[in-house]
């Protein structure tokens, strides 16, 4: 297993959990079962209580910008860039020399204040390790973001989780990020739950934290900031607020920026570092999560290169083409369902990435876990 803390450097509560659950294993490190690492994100700006240096460490992860970075002379690399590095050999050399099923957990806190929340990409085995936690899911963030770590990971096949502990400096958030570590092991079978004699209390402590919501959630909406704009949220707001039509989030440049319906607002902006004013998300219903799961067992895709104005980008089979001019009656939500992410290839053409078909479903097939359903 490995967890990640500080990527953001204001956000160091996953730093101290850390910190705080290795110390506590100490007495008994010979009842782990696997290898546990625990990895300091943006160390440089860390020390400085800042966000970041030179560019968001959490936005360099894309296959492109790691290759370019991988292969750039030391003396040219930013200060994130020098990070990503160095992380990315340290990811490298755990998956060469340590034995699969892999596990990637991320910390980060929020500039608002919120419940706490896990956010993933939706691949089965994500959304299943997920529903171990009495915490609201959030799905499809990458879609709207390009790069954050967890992207990688997810490429990889892994599973992978970023947890949002709570607002930044909140003691809680500390105390959330350390109940998540601690389950987390017991759930992926590191730690054996006698190990744990806190855990009934501390399953308690991060549902009652989360106000008993456990619900999946999606991303419909980011509003982009950027370089230079001068955007500032509306004070009071909280993630997971339900905002009437109308209402007043912003003002950017002088204008004021309103909700068109009824919304779930996350993840709103107080702080000046950032690249997103805020999103808006929409609760996603129990039977279209079963839906999806059906069809992604069934590889129901498997038959869409059938139709007109669907076709497969290369021989892999990741990736559809999809001709939005044709294949027209085809939403965004259809293959979301089927377990596909989006990305606009200019006018008429979507490029739709299987997150199922890259899964390493192989490799967590035996876990109990990936074998039960779940909550329920
Ligand atoms: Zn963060």
């Amino acid at each position: 297993m490995l967890f990640f803390g500080g990527i953001h450097g204001n956000e160091i509560s996953g730093v101290k959990a850390i910190e705080n659950v290795f110390q506590g294993l100490r007495s008994h490190a010979d009842r782990v079962k696997g290898s546990i690492y625990g990895i300091r994100g943006n160390i440089p700006a860390q020390l400085r209580r800042k966000r970041f240096l030179d560019e968001d460490l959490n936005r360099l992860w894309t296959t492109e910008r790691v290759a370019n970075i991988m292969g750039k002379p030391v003396a040219e690399r930013n200060v994130e860039e020098t990070e990503m590095f160095e992380i990315n050999a340290l990811i490298k050399e755990v998956i060469r020399t340590a034995s699969p099923p892999f596990y990637f957990i991320d910390f980060h806190t929020t500039s608002g204040k919120t419940k706490p929340f896990i956010t993933i990409n939706d691949a089965m085995i994500n959304r299943k390790f997920s529903l171990l936690f009495p915490v609201p899911i959030v799905l499809g963030i990458e879609e709207y973001l390009e790069g954050p770590l967890l992207s990688l990971m997810n490429e990889m096949g892994y599973v992978s989780l970023g947890f949002e502990s709570g607002q930044h400096n909140e003691l809680s958030a500390i105390n959330n990020s350390m109940a998540f570590m601690r389950l987390s092991m017991v759930f992926a079978g590191c730690l054996p739950k006698t190990e744990v004699p806190e855990f009934e209390m501390i399953f308690a402590q991060l549902k009652k934290a989360a106000m008993g919501d456990s619900g999946f959630y999606e991303v419909l909406y980011r509003r982009e900031l950027s370089k230079g704009t001068d955007f500032k949220m509306l004070p009071g707001f909280k993630n997971f607020q339900l905002v009437g039509k109308g209402t007043v989030l912003a003002v950017q440049d002088g204008v004021e920026i309103k909700t068109k319906k009824n919304s779930t607002l996350f993840m709103p902006l107080y702080q000046d570092q950032g690249n997103e004013g805020f999103f808006l998300i929409g609760p996603v219903p129990k039977w279209a999560l079963l839906v999806s799961a059906i069809a992604r067992n069934l590889k129901i895709d498997s038959w869409l290169t059938l139709l007109p104005g669907i076709s497969w980008s290369d021989e892999t089979k990741e990736r559809l083409l999809v001709n939005t001019k044709v294949a027209r009656f085809f939403t965004k939500s259809f293959f979301h369902v089927l377990g596909y992410r989006n990305r606009t290839l200019g006018r008429s053409q979507m490029m739709m990435h299987n997150r199922e078909r890259t899964a390493k479903n192989e490799l967590y097939k035996n876990e109990w876990w990936f074998k039960s359903n779940g909550k329920d």
